[in-house]
């Protein structure tokens, strides 16, 4: 029995071993190959996470190479923008200390000259007392005593009757002569003059002879109004005059002064004289000077000059150009035989003279050679040719809503202090570089106003090509009324040698009323608002003289901005309504506009400039009609909207717009921009890129894109710059500078 159990446990064993292997040794491979799976699984991983583990090395490597790239770049940016401000700012103090060195020399020059003008002077009078005392003495009775043998004979050569004697004479007058002698008169001589009068006239002469010793020497013969002088007395006088006007250095005056007076000597003077009957209020009138041209200059005793306004029958009216106290009634009056004549031509740009363009800089002596009359006619239709090229005014509302042509005339018009003269002194800022030249010419403004002008002028360096001309407040009515004719025949004899000018008139209200005195005082009857009927005449004969001049002319121009001060906004005036319909457009100051802040206050609705759409840089025109129709429409609504709340979106949008714009039209003086700027700005708000800003922000958006356009965009400014008309290519890449500079503009 116990064998049996035995077998039947190794039977069972052997059941269970032989089941244990079959079953088992798959369980045991199930887990093998399982463990397998996963080990290759994580080694799967692994080897992911160590490729990916390169990918980030290589990218940090690239970024790292990327950033230093960058950083290089920007280190070459940063050195290449401080060297260019090193450079700016090293150009800049050098131009200031060029400016500030030619100002000292300048001054030198000016101290030197008024040295050496108040040396000669008074050499020159002395020199002439002195050689009156020698002349006098013994030593000379000689030379004295073969004078009037000489006298006669250049008379007999010279004697000619002038046309009015002639027409005395027709009307059956005899004329009347005088003849001076200084101790005796020798009797066959006094014949032959005699016979020689009686041979012009006809035998119709009345002869009368008197003594005078202060004619040193010589005689004096006066038929009618014209004089014949072969004294020695006229002689000095005249070396005296022409050694004060000429610029003869001081070391020569002697050799200088016998040269002249050896030829002096030779030749008795002959003019005609009249003598000062009544004198008042800087209006002379004058008997005698029979055959004087109207505009003629005459001289005074003493160098004042006048200028002969009117002819009448028995006398002739001329105002007095300068200070007349030692005139006195009965002094002599000279006719010079030249109409009114003022010095022109390049050297006096850089300088400021009075009204008969004389220096009164304190600069010394102008370097002009040429003069030119002071009233000219214009030029006429067939010099000229349309107004095409653009006047760039610098000012953001004037080059887009009232655009300014070389050669056109546009009018300045406004009440008192409302920035008249801010507008054109900006524009002759801008002018710097552009080959303009620039006349200033003021009527009747404070001598501290034009002083204050001058300096800011000198300042930003725009005397280099101005000139100014200042007639002020001060002076006598004569000298206001002369000025701008003396600013447009400078300016005209520039145009003519084919060269631009802008010339400024200061203001035109004054010179209506400078010329109203005038002509009260020469008794001129008054016309409409006590103007005289002829005020229109004294401007348009100004302001015609304005042109562009064809090819064959010389190509030159001349632009003018005449001012008007108005009263109370009226520009239906007399002046005003006349100043307006001479000139090819105008630009309204409003009161209202600058006391609200906006300034320059231009008047968008009432400005125009009738031919300057065709003078406007064509970039500019693309885009300025549309801002002007904005402008109109804020306007129109703005009015309404302030009697009600409830408006709709449209009405909120145009106003919100029209804000922004005149935000964008305001702009500080002496601030001028390039038409780039102005087209990138005006653009920009068109395509309501300043919509959603603060209208405080507008000023702000404005600067730092205009920079940003530059600086990213350099070719587009340039072209705009060089007035090309933009195509749908730059007009994306302008959107898209704007819109760039926007996504990172904070305000
Ligand atoms: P007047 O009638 O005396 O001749 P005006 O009309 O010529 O005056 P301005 O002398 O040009 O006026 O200007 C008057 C004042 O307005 C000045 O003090 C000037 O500084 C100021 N002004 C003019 N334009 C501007 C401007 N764009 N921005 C700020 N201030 C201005
Ligand atoms: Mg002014």
């Amino acid at each position: 029995m116990g064998g049996w159990n035995i077998w039947f446990a190794l039977i069972n064993f052997a059941i269970l071993v032989f089941f244990l292997v079959k079953f088992g040794k798959k369980i045991v491979i199930n887990m093998i190959e399982g463990n397998r799976q996963k080990i290759s699984q994580e080694l799967d991983k692994a080897k992911e996470a160590g490729e990916n583990a390169r990918q980030i090395t290589q990218t940090l490597e690239n970024m790292d190479a990327e950033s230093r790239s960058q950083c290089d770049e920007i280190l070459v940016q940063a050195r290449e923008r401080s060297k260019r401000s090193m450079e700016r700012s090293v150009e800049e103090s050098r131009s200031r200390a060029d400016s500030r060195l030619k100002e000292a020399e300048h001054d030198v020059t000016s101290l030197k000259q008024q040295a050496l003008t108040q040396l000669r002077d008074q050499s020159a009078e002395s020199l002439v007392q002195e050689t009156g005392k020698l002349l006098k003495s013994d030593r000379y009775a000689r030379e004295r005593s073969a004078m009037p043998q000489r006298f006669v004979e250049q008379l007999e050569q010279m004697l000619e009757l002038t046309e009015s004697d002639t027409a005395k004479l027709r009307w059956g007058d005899s004329l009347s002569a005088k003849l001076w002698y200084t101790e005796t008169l020798d009797e066959a001589l006094l014949k032959r003059i005699e016979r020689l009068l009686s041979q012009k006239t006809g035998g119709r002469f009345k002869l009368v002879t008197a003594a005078d010793p202060s004619l040193i020497g010589g005689l004096r013969l006066k038929l009618e109004d014209t004089v014949y002088d072969g004294s020695l007395e006229y002689m000095l006088q005249r070396v005296g005059e022409e050694l004060e006007e000429d610029d003869c250095p001081k070391e020569e005056i002697t050799v200088y002064f016998q040269k002249r007076f050896s030829e002096a000597s030779t030749c008795p003077g002959c003019f005609q004289t009249g003598v000062v009957e009544s004198l008042a209020d800087g209006i002379c009138h004058i008997t005698g000077l029979s055959d004087v041209m109207a505009g003629e200059m005459v001289r005074f005793e003493g160098g004042l000059q006048g200028m002969v306004m009117d002819i009448e029958k028995n006398r002739v009216s001329a105002v007095l150009l300068g200070n007349y106290e030692n005139i006195h009634e009965g002094a002599q009056v000279r006719r010079t035989g030249k109409v009114m004549e003022v010095p022109v031509g390049e050297g006096l740009i850089g300088r400021v003279v009075d009204g008969l363009g004389r220096p009164v800089d304190g600069r010394g002596p102008l370097q002009t050679t040429e003069t030119r009359p002071v009233e000219s006619p214009a030029p006429g239709i067939i010099a000229r040719k349309p107004v095409s090229v653009p006047l760039h005014t610098g000012i953001k509302a004037i080059d887009a809503l009232v655009p300014i042509g070389r050669g056109q005339r546009e009018l300045i018009i406004g009440d008192r202090k409302t920035g008249k003269t801010s507008i054109a002194v900006d524009t002759i800022i801008n002018q710097k570089g552009k080959d303009v030249i620039c006349i200033y010419v003021a009527i009747g403004q404070k001598e501290s106003t034009v002083a204050g002008i001058a300096a800011k002028l000198r300042e930003l360096g725009a005397m280099d090509y101005s000139i100014i001309v200042s007639a002020k407040a001060s002076e006598p009515a004569p000298m206001l009324y002369i000025a701008p004719y003396t600013g447009a025949a400078m300016g005209e004899y520039l145009m003519y040698k084919g060269r631009h000018v802008l010339i400024v008139y200061d203001d035109l209200s004054h010179h209506a009323v400078a010329y109203r005195e005038l002509s009260l005082l020469l008794h001129r009857p008054p016309g409409r608002e006590a103007y005289p009927g002829d005020v229109f005449y004294l401007h348009s004969r100004l302001l015609e003289r304005a042109a562009c001049l064809n090819d064959e002319n010389g190509g030159g121009s001349m632009t003018a901005l005449p001012i008007v001060e108005t009263q109370a906004g009226d520009i239906s005036a007399y002046i005003p309504t006349n100043v307006i319909s001479i000139t090819d457009g105008q630009i309204f100051l409003e009161e209202s506009l600058f006391n609200s802040g906006v300034r320059p206050a231009i008047n968008a609705g009432l400005s125009v400039s009738r031919v300057g759409g065709d003078a406007q840089p064509k970039a500019m025109k693309q885009f300025a009609s549309r801002l002007r129709m904005d402008l109109a429409q804020y306007r129109e609504l703005e009015s309404f909207s302030q009697f009600g709340s409830d408006l709709d979106k449209a009405t909120r949008d145009t106003l919100n717009r029209g804000r922004k714009l005149t935000e964008l039209l305001k702009q500080k003086r002496f601030d001028p921009r390039t038409v780039a700027q102005e087209v990138v700005a005006i653009f920009a708000a068109n395509e309501g890129f300043m919509d959603d800003l603060d209208t405080e922000k507008v000023p702000e958006f404005e600067s730092g894109l205009t920079a940003y356009a530059y600086e990213n965009a350099p070719e587009l400014c340039r072209a705009i710059d060089g007035g090309a008309k933009l195509d749908n290519e730059q007009i994306d890449r302008m959107r898209q500078v704007i819109q760039s500079f926007k996504r990172d503009f904070t305000p």
